[in-house]
């Protein structure tokens, strides 16, 4: 959705002997671990996974087909590449994920110079469409494309909501749970391969267990990950508020590793638009929920999105909600112009919005919550916090970090310096200033903590 991961490059072993291949992955992070997946199928099947785009005999790009900026952003990925293969060494470019499982028929004709076009559950064919064949051996697993650090963890596959303007589920099919012991196993290997925060996705992690008699629920799928000796940071994306259960505020409270964090889409706040939209969540119900989160979970931060411009939506119901989230000061918030999407109720509907009322919406929200997000960074001067590092930055001696309460990707991060610094390491730091959305930190640590947290890892 938001997050460009076009041009990361896998780490791990690659022999030598294949074709060297270029991932471009578009989209969100389901759609990144699709990507992790299929790369170390490659790997196994002898690509050099990792070229640059210029240098690969292969490109292939992972679209996201979810609204319509992403799918012009796939596009243009898909013409960029299209011609590397006129003038530079690719000599086959491939085309697969959501956009390509929605469009196969109108990507084929438009774009001659794509030489196969895979939906998402074909990663065997875009195996074999890249010239390798896949070894007879266990699941290759996954190549992560994350700092070391940090992965992923998809629990379920697809969504049974269907909220009236997505198209997700028409893509990815229905709610399917991964058994617990497969995801379970899954963040174990993870963890002894270095990860120390795992990020939990699904189209919905709230329901979790729901669609398999027996299984475990998402509060004990949570509760058996705090055991995992080393992980030290748990993360909790794309929860709904309509399934959002008293057990898993619990959660919050009793499992340490458990980041006081809560990604809660809720998409908008007129009880109209929220009845149109098919969310089965009322703007009283959003409300309580918050309040509750807030006052169970002392420095919760939390995140949510909001899509502007649905159809029929007035101007006095977008002000509800932007009142509303004046008021409510989002730790973190993303916004998006509704999306007319083919084949959806919502697509359908009378009272679409024009493009331009519906930009003035999206900008006046993002004003409001900018002016939020910057008081709120400005307010945590002198707070001393655990923060993990992620990477060098551009500039000497100041390193890429993130607090509990900042997510990889999708949200700020915090400019840190401090001796002894190096990727993977978790610091006590104090927020010295902040940067708009971002913060800046001095680490606390003495310079022989900081290594020894890093040997850890
Ligand atoms: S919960 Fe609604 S918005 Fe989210 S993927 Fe499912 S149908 Fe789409």
């Amino acid at each position: 959705m938001t997050t460009n991961e076009r041009g990361k490059r896998a780490r791990g072993p690659a022999p030598a002997s294949g074709p060297r291949v270029h991932l471009a992955s578009l989209g969100c992070a389901k759609n990144l671990v699709d990507s992790e997946r299929l790369l170390a199928k490659l790997a196994a099947a002898g690509a050099l996974v990792g070229a640059t785009a210029e240098e690969a005999d292969v490109i292939v790009v992972n679209t996201c087909g979810f609204i319509r900026p992403a799918k012009e952003e796939s596009i243009g990925a898909i013409v960029e590449y299209s011609r590397l293969k006129e003038g530079g060494s690719c000599r086959r470019l491939v085309v697969m994920g959501c956009l390509a499982e929605r469009y196969a028929k109108e990507l084929r004709e438009g774009f001659p110079e794509v030489d196969a076009v895979f939906g998402i559950h074909q990663q065997e064919a875009v195996v074999a469409a890249c010239g390798l064949v896949l070894p007879d051996t266990d699941d290759p697993g996954r190549l992560l494309v994350t700092p070391r650090h940090t992965a992923y963890l998809r629990v379920s596959e697809g969504c049974d909501n269907r909220c009236s303007y997505c198209a997700i589920p028409a893509i990815r099919g229905g709610f399917r749970s991964r058994p617990a012991e497969e995801v379970l196993d899954e963040a174990r290997r993870l963890v002894a391969g270095g990860v120390r925060e795992l990020v939990v996705i699904g189209q919905d992690t709230t329901l979790y267990g729901t669609d398999i008699p027996g299984e475990i629920r998402i509060p004990e799928l949570l509760a058996h990950l705090d055991e995992i000796p080393r992980l030290r940071w748990i993360r909790l994306l794309y929860t709904h508020p309509a399934h959002f259960t008293e057990d898993l505020v619990d959660a919050y409270l009793s499992l340490s590793k458990l980041c006081p964090y809560v990604d809660i889409p809720l998409q908008h706040l007129s009880d109209r638009i929220l009845r149109r939209m098919r969310r089965r969540v009322t703007q009283a119900q959003c409300l309580a929920l918050i309040e509750r989160l807030r006052s169970a979970v002392p420095g919760i931060a939390i995140r949510t999105t909001f899509l502007v411009g649905f159809p029929g939506e007035t101007r006095a119901e977008f002000n509800e909600l932007l009142c509303l989230v004046k008021d409510l000061r989002f730790d973190h918030l993303g916004a998006f112009a509704y999306s007319r999407e083919e084949g959806t109720p919502a697509a359908r509907l009378p009272g679409q919005v024009s493009e331009r009322a519906k930009s003035r919406r999206l900008r006046d929200l993002m004003l409001a919550q900018q002016e939020i997000a910057f008081a709120k960074n400005r307010a945590m001067k002198g707070d001393v916090l655990e923060m993990v590092v992620d990477r060098p930055s551009e500039e000497r001696g100041v390193w890429i970090a993130r607090t509990r309460t900042q997510a990889p990707d999708v949200d700020g991060v915090t400019y840190l310096r401090g001796d002894g610094l190096r990727p993977g390491a978790f610091v006590q730091a104090k927020i010295t200033g902040s940067r708009g959305y971002d913060l800046v930190a001095r680490s606390c640590e003495p310079p022989h903590r900081g290594r020894k947290e890093t040997s850890d890892v």
